[in-house]
Formats: C-alpha cells, sequence, structure tokens
C-alpha cells in the first residue's frame, strides 16, 4: 500500500500545481470532514494538499458594496466578524454550526468542497447570490452558487480547481437573518432557512430565501421570494408568502427529522427568518 503525501504549499500557486499534477489528490482545509471520511476508508487519496496555511486563502473584506470571503476563513472568524445587519445570517450561520471544534477548524471552503445538502452556510451563500471562484493552473472561472450546488454532494468544481473565496454584492440597505431548528443543541439542521430583505417605501423590493436540509442541495424559494417582492410589508403577507415554501422543498426522511415534520416546519421557519431580516433593514411593519 502506497503512502499519502502531504502537501503544505504556502501560495496560491503552489496549491493549484499540487492538484494539476496529482492524479488521486484531494484539498484538506480544516479536515473536519475530511479526514473523517479518510480515517472511515470512504476516501483514498495519493495525495493531500493542505491549504490551510496559504494566507492568500483567508480572510473577509466588505468594501465598495462588494464582500469577498477567502475559502479558509474559519466559521469562527465569520461569526466574530463584525458584518453588520446586512450579513447578520452569515454571523448566525456560523455559530449554530456543529461544535467548538468543528467551528473553530471547518471553513468556508470545506462547506462549499463537501457541499452536505444539510449544511447551514450554503442557503446563506444561496441568498446572497454568491460567486464561486475556483482557480486551477489553467486559471479562474466564477461560478455562481446556484449553478455550482449541482446535486446531492455533487459540485461544478473540476478535481483539479481550488476552491478561492466566495464574492458578492452587498446592498446597504439589506437586512439578513439564519433561523435553524435542530433535534439537539450543536445538532444538524431538520431545517435551516436564510433570508435577505430589501424594502422601498414601505413595500417588499427584493426577498430572497435560501434553505438546507430540505431538498437534494441547499435550495432558493422563488414561490415565496415572488409572493411578496412589489407587496406592502405586512406581517399578514410575510405569513401568507411563507407557506408557499412547500413548492420549492422536496424533504427526505433523515436522522433530523421525517419528510413531513420538514414540511411542516418550513413555513414558520421562513416567516421568522423573514420578519428578522425586515427589522434588521429598519423596514416598517
Ligand atoms: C461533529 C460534526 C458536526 C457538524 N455539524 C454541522 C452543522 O451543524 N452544520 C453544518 O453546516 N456543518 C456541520 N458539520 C460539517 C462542517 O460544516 C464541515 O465539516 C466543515 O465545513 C468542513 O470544513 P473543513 O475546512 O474542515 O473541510 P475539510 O474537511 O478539510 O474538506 C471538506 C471537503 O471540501 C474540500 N475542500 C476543502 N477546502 C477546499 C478548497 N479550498 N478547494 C477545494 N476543495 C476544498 C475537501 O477536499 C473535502 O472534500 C459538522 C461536522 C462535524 C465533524
Amino acid at each position: 500500500m502506497s503512502e499519502t503525501v502531504y502537501y503544505t504549499p504556502k501560495t496560491v500557486e503552489g496549491a493549484r500545481q499540487h492538484l494539476a499534477t496529482e492524479e488521486f489528490v484531494k484539498v484538506v482545509a480544516g479536515g473536519q470532514t475530511l479526514m473523517l471520511l479518510v480515517r472511515q476508508g470512504f476516501v483514498d487519496a495519493d495525495a493531500l494538499v493542505d491549504v490551510s496555511g496559504v494566507s492568500a486563502l483567508s480572510g473577509i473584506d466588505v468594501a465598495d458594496g462588494t464582500a469577498t470571503i477567502g475559502a479558509t476563513t474559519t466559521y469562527r472568524e465569520l461569526s466574530e466578524h463584525d458584518l453588520g445587519g446586512q450579513l447578520a445570517m452569515l454571523g448566525e450561520a456560523s455559530t449554530v454550526v456543529g461544535d467548538r471544534q468543528v467551528r473553530t477548524m471547518g471553513t468556508v471552503g470545506g462547506a462549499l468542497g463537501h457541499a452536505d445538502p444539510a449544511f447551514d452556510l450554503l442557503p446563506t451563500l444561496c441568498c446572497l447570490d454568491a460567486a464561486v471562484e475556483l482557480g486551477s493552473t489553467e486559471g479562474t472561472r466564477t461560478v455562481p452558487i446556484e449553478q455550482y450546488l449541482v446535486g446531492h454532494m455533487r459540485t461544478d468544481r473540476d478535481p483539479d480547481e481550488l476552491i478561492e473565496r466566495v464574492r458578492f454584492d452587498v446592498d446597504p440597505r439589506m437586512g439578513t437573518a439564519y433561523e435553524k431548528h435542530s433535534r439537539v443543541e450543536d445538532g444538524w439542521a431538520t431545517v435551516g432557512v436564510a433570508a435577505a430583505v430589501t424594502t422601498e417605501a414601505g413595500r417588499f423590493e427584493d426577498v430572497r430565501v435560501g434553505l438546507t436540509a430540505v431538498a437534494d442541495t441547499a435550495v432558493r424559494s422563488p414561490a415565496v421570494e415572488d409572493a411578496l417582492v412589489g407587496q406592502p410589508v405586512s406581517e399578514d403577507a410575510i405569513e401568507a408568502a411563507s407557506e408557499a415554501v412547500v413548492e420549492d422543498i422536496d424533504p427526505l426522511d433523515d436522522l433530523s427529522g421525517s419528510a413531513a415534520y420538514k414540511r411542516s416546519l418550513a413555513p414558520a421557519l421562513v416567516e421568522r427568518a423573514i420578519g428578522t431580516a425586515l427589522e434588521r433593514t429598519g423596514g416598517e411593519r
């Protein structure tokens, strides 16, 4: 049995080079998911490329209406960064991921790399219309997150591509929130809902709703979004629109709850997430 080679590049170019030259190669960031899979024999790689020491891949930058989050940014860094009401959901989603170890070590790139349909961060990135920047020795390409998430733990990333960062626009008028229900504290989501809202002259101008643990990947809810855009801001409008979420979800029974329970829970969490996001816009209800 051959030994797995463990690379620790310090530059993006170095990491890209290893991914281009090694055949059965995996990136490792915080190792919270990958190393479990390696230990259990589900992943067998000739080479591991540890990107945790590539400083150019870490950090959060919000300037001139654009936010950039590096792939090795951890959940803990996201939750401790002062993101303001516009991006509050990123901190909220990061705070409820797993336990302290997972939040300290786990990264944005790791969430995007494994793309589990119950991950908390992915619906927030869907809500923000984030673009995923992928790099290889061939160059860089940017993929909208809804195209990046192809299906159950499947993404548009090629094996020789490094997830380098995500980018999205930040509207200073936007309010956001993340609501998660799980069976136990520190548990996986039964349902998780991210919402981003802007209002103009007492009407909903832009509404985005993203959900986790209710389909084979994180999804948006156009039914809820379309039902609210242009409507006068009111609790009744939010409540009525939230019911439409069932049109956009297709949950399966899992260890966190039955499909029927998820369906009955989703509208209430959508209503709560939109309501909190709305409060953070300073908009009236
Ligand atoms: C006990 C436990 C509880 C958890 N609970 C939750 C929870 O409640 N909610 C939740 O959302 N998640 C939960 N998680 C999962 C957690 O979110 C992931 O383990 C974490 O995001 C993975 O990040 P990482 O940096 O450790 O990735 P790694 O484990 O290092 O990598 C994960 C995958 O992504 C790939 N990858 C990583 N970085 C890159 C990159 N830059 N470019 C290309 N590919 C890359 C790897 O090759 C691998 O396939 C839990 C995990 C554990 C172990």
